[in-house]
C-alpha cells in the first residue's frame, strides 16, 4: 500500500505559518513561525503511524530488554521516587506507553499501588506481562475507555513526542485522573537535542542535518509548548526536573555523559530550570481540585445573589 502524507499542524497553534528547519528520514521538519515549536510538518496517516508502532517499531525481545531496562533503569528509578514522595499513601497508577514495565514495575511490587499499563507494540506489551507479571493493556489510550477520574497518578516517560494526537491525549489523561491527581511527563531537552542533533557536526558525523528520528517523534516540545497545551487540557505544573539519556558507552563517553548531566542538573536547579540543557526533563503537573476549582466561595455566593436579587 503506497502511504500518503498530511500535512500537520502546530498542536499549540492550530493551523498557521511554518518555516523549514532541514529534513531527517525524508521528512520535512518545520518550525511554528508563531510559538518556535519544532514538528514534523507531513506524516503518514495516523492509522498508519500507529500500527507502525503496534507492529514493527519494537520487533524482538532483546531490544526490548536492552533500550527500555538497562539503558532507561536509572532514569526510571529517580522518577518512581518522585511518585513516591508525591503519593506516599499509593493509589492507581497508570504508565501510558509502557515499553518493558520496568517503570510500572516498581510499583506492582508495592503493596500500596495498583499499576495499570498501557502498551501500543505487542512485543513491548508481552515482554511487561511475561517478564514482570504486570497488567498491561495492548493498545492506545483512546481505545480503553477507562473510567473517569479512575487514577491517582498518570505517567508517560519519554512516549509522548510519538504520540500523534497530542491535545486529544492530554485531555483523555485528565479525564482519567482524580482531582488532585498527578501527571508525570519526561520529555527530551530541546535545547540538548538541537545541540546534538543540528549543525555543522551533525552534518560532518552523520551526513544529515537533523537527527531527530522523525517518523517515530513528530513534536519536539520545548517546555513552555508542553506546559501550555498542559494547561489548556486543565493541568497545572507544579515541578519539575533534570533527566538523563543513559549512561551508557565505554568509560570515557560514561565519565562525559554523567559530567554533562550533572552540571546541567544543576543549572537547571539553580536556575528554577529557566536555564536547561539537560538531556531530559521530567515535569509534574497536578489536576487541580474539583473543590478549590468549582466550589464557589461565601464571598463569590453572596455577589452573585445579590446580582440576581439586584
Ligand atoms: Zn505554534
Amino acid at each position: 500500500m503506497k502511504s500518503s502524507k498530511i500535512k500537520t499542524d502546530c498542536p499549540v497553534c492550530g493551523p498557521g505559518p511554518t518555516a523549514p528547519v532541514g529534513e531527517c528520514h525524508q521528512l520535512p521538519v518545520v518550525k511554528c513561525c508563531s510559538c518556535e515549536l519544532m514538528f514534523v510538518g507531513e506524516c503518514n496517516e495516523v492509522a498508519e503511524t500507529e500500527d507502525f508502532f503496534r507492529s514493527d517499531h519494537v520487533d524482538n525481545e532483546d531490544d526490548t530488554q536492552k533500550f527500555y531496562v538497562n539503558f532507561r533503569k536509572d532514569s526510571l528509578q529517580r522518577e518512581a521516587a518522585v511518585i513516591s514522595r508525591l503519593k506516599p499513601d499509593g493509589g492507581r497508577i497508570l504508565d501510558v506507553g509502557t515499553a518493558s514495565g520496568y517503570f510500572l514495575k516498581q510499583f506492582a511490587e508495592a503493596k500500596n499501588w495498583d499499576a495499570v499499563g498501557v502498551e501500543p507494540s505487542a512485543v513491548s506489551t508481552k515482554f511487561a506481562k511475561e517478564k514482570f507479571g504486570l497488567n498491561v493493556h495492548e493498545g492506545y489510550l483512546s481505545e480503553q475507555k477507562f473510567v473517569d477520574e479512575s487514577f491517582d497518578v498518570v505517567t508517560s516517560l519519554d512516549a509522548f513526542n510519538c504520540h500523534r494526537t497530542p491535545n486529544e491525549d492530554l485531555s483523555e489523561i485528565f479525564r482519567v485522573l482524580k482531582p488532585g491527581g498527578v501527571f508525570a511527563i519526561e520529555i527530551p531537552g530541546q535545547s540538548y537535542r538541537m545541540l546534538t542533533g543540528s549543525g555543522m557536526l551533525c552534518r560532518l558525523f552523520f551526513g544529515c542535518s537533523l537527527r531527530l528520528n522523525a517518523g517515530v517523534n513528530f513534536y519536539f516540545y520545548t517546555t513552555r509548548a508542553l506546559v501550555a497545551m498542559a494547561e489548556r487540557a486543565g493541568f497545572e505544573l507544579s515541578d519539575s526536573y533534570a533527566e538523563s539519556t543513559p549512561i551508557n558507552g565505554n568509560i570515557v563517553s560514561r565519565i562525559a555523559k554523567q559530567a554533562y548531566f550533572s552540571a546541567t542538573a544543576m543549572l537547571y536547579r539553580m536556575t528554577a530550570g529557566q536555564v536547561h540543557y539537560a538531556p531530559k526533563e521530567f515535569l509534574i503537573f497536578r489536576k487541580p481540585e474539583v473543590a478549590t476549582l468549582k466550589m464557589p466561595t461565601a464571598a463569590t455566593l453572596t455577589d452573585k445573589s445579590m446580582k440576581k436579587a439586584a
